[in-house]
């Protein structure tokens, strides 16, 4: 039995017009404790309605979530997620918003042990000078980090992170990869991400679920990447292991990239990416 069962899950929603909207079908996914996984695929094909059911913000039509061998349906504070757009409290500083967390899940520690336990997260994350601040002070880079340290001081079974990075410029988001991978490291906590970069899942995970497009979506094909960890970028991204299977999944979403004529208003920011990607291949 493994850490996270993701049982045959499958999601239907009732449309307005009345018609039914099957999302993705059958998804089998098994997660090891203190595994790293990814899941990539085109923008509409389900990542995060599948994500918000392993939450428990949303619910399966069919299949099953099993979490350290029990079935579970509704959110708890043992599956923190970190959502694209931060979700801080506005009126709230750095400090009081992974404080507001942590008492939550640790309601029997007392102040001190709170206050260290906060600071010792906002430091992990390089925000010590910034703990006074409100988000509406921060960088997007410098909230999605609070929503980070947030998460990881929870101490969850299992993290649920919904491309965190999208909203990021690309230079800060290779500097909070390297944290997300060095809190990981620390923590060893579960890991499910969901992300449209290619490489960034390459370089954060132990395996990378595929899933086709959707309508009707389904998990094609998981790929391990048995790189050692710690690991490097600058020496990662050299091996000649890293570009076949960079190339592999990039291969994979062209052949199932049916959801992503250009300039369609319906393609998301997956398809942009997929596409500025693959442009850069040739
Ligand atoms: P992804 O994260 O892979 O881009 P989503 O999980 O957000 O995909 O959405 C998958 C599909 O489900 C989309 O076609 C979307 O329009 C549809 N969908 C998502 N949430 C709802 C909802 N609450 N009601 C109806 N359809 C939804
Ligand atoms: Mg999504």
């Amino acid at each position: 039995m493994s850490f996270l069962e993701v049982e045959n899950v499958s999601k239907v929603f009732l449309e307005p017009n009345g018609q039914s909207l099957c999302v993705f079908k059958t998804v089998r996914l098994h997660i090891e404790k203190g595994q790293f996984v990814t899941m990539v695929g085109h923008s509409g094909c389900g990542k995060s309605t599948l994500l918000n059911i392993i939450a428990g913000l949303e619910t399966a039509s069919a299949g099953a979530i099993i979490l350290d061998g029990k079935e579970t349906d509704t959110a708890g504070l043992d599956r923190m997620v970190v959502f694209q757009n931060f979700s801080l409290l506005p009126w709230m500083s750095v400090y009081e918003n992974i404080r507001l967390a942590v008492r939550a899940a640790y309601p029997q520690w007392d102040r001190g042990k709170v206050h260290d336990y906060v600071q010792r997260y906002v430091h992990m994350v390089g925000l010590s000078e910034s703990e006074h601040k409100k988000p509406a002070a921060l960088s997007g880079g410098m909230r999605q980090r609070v929503g980070l340290a947030r998460a990881f001081a929870v101490q969850p079974k299992v993290l649920l992170l919904d491309e965190p990075f999208a909203q990021i410029d690309a230079l800060t988001r290779g500097a909070i990869q390297d944290e997300l991978m060095r809190m990981w490291t620390a923590t060893k906590n579960t890991v499910f991400m969901v992300t449209h970069d290619v490489e960034e899942a390459i370089l954060l995970s132990d395996k990378i679920a595929l899933m086709t497009s959707g309508p009707e979506a389904e998990l094609a094909e998981i790929v391990d990447v048995k790189f050692p960890r710690p690991r490097l970028r600058e020496e990662i991204t050299e091996l000649a292991e890293y570009a076949r299977i960079k190339k592999y999944i990039i291969q994979f979403l062209k052949n199932c990239s049916r959801e992503m004529p250009a300039g369609d208003a319906t393609t998301g920011l997956d398809a942009v990416a997929v596409g500025q990607q693959l442009a850069a291949e040739v």
